[in-house]
């Protein structure tokens, strides 16, 4: 479970977030969704501790994260830019995040098998990040992602530089590998169709703050504004 309590982020004179509250069941997948400049990043660096925050609390489980580094944190990312380490193979790219933990060699060879397996990259282990497409260089990503078991993992638009068809099918196997971990997930996203596909529930952001939190079908069928109905796709 992750919990969010009355967040504020402010850059210079300007409020970015303004009392933003989200609570995530343990293995739920929930979508942040909102236009552009709305703050869905500003709120996933927040969670993994890239930015700190300037009012409020940030809780995984029972544990108060709310001023501990992003290295004391154990969040898993994958930008819309998979940003994988070109030099390195994808068993190395994978095998990073548990290098620098320091766990041994034995111990990290299992788990590279085991989340290789589960993303469907077994085969392309001695490759470099340059010899895969697209569409398995954001499997790598979320290997890499994954391997550490996090508290929570934070998709910040995953799908972007895929072409249509690899954006439909990795929708799925986003989603698939998400309930086989039975990891918490937030995935940010301005694709209501990504959204209603993919996640438990919705929460729409404008301007720094939540306007409505539900499940898709629920807010598809009840906007609870004009903003929400036109955001989902269902204008009155
Ligand atoms: P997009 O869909 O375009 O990625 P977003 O919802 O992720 O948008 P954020 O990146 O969270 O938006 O930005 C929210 C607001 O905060 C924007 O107005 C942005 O200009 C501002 N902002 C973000 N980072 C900084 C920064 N480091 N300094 C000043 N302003 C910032
Ligand atoms: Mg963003």
């Amino acid at each position: 479970r992750i919990q969010l309590e009355n967040f504020t982020k402010t850059f210079g004179t300007t409020n970015v977030i303004e009392d933003m509250s989200l609570d995530i069941a343990s293995g739920e997948m929930l979508a942040l969704l909102g236009p552009s400049g709305c703050g869905k990043s500003t709120t996933l660096f927040a969670i993994c501790g890239i930015h700190k925050m300037d009012g409020g609390r940030l809780l995984f489980g029972e544990r108060d994260v709310t001023t501990v580094p992003s290295q004391g944190r154990n969040v898993g990312v994958v930008f819309q830019n998979y940003a994988l380490y070109p030099h390195m193979s994808i068993y190395e790219n994978i095998a990073f995040p548990l290098k620098i933990r320091k766990q041994n060699k034995h111990d990290i060879d299992r788990k590279v098998s085991a989340i290789a397996d589960l993303v469907h990259i077994t085969e392309l282990l001695d490759r470099k990040p340059a010899q895969l497409s697209g569409g398995q260089q954001q499997r790598v990503a979320l290997a890499r992602a994954l391997v550490r078991e996090p508290d929570v993992l934070l998709l910040d638009e995953p799908l972007a530089n895929l072409d249509a068809k690899l954006r439909l099918e990795m929708r799925s196997e986003i989603r698939r590998i998400q309930q086989q971990t039975g990891i918490t997930a937030i995935l940010v996203t301005h694709d209501q169709v990504e959204a209603m596909s993919m996640c438990d529930r919705i929460a729409i952001m404008n301007k720094g703050s939540i306007v409505q939190l539900s499940e898709p079908r629920y807010m598809y069928d009840n906007p609870a504004s004009a903003f929400v109905a036109g955001f989902m796709g269902n204008p009155p």
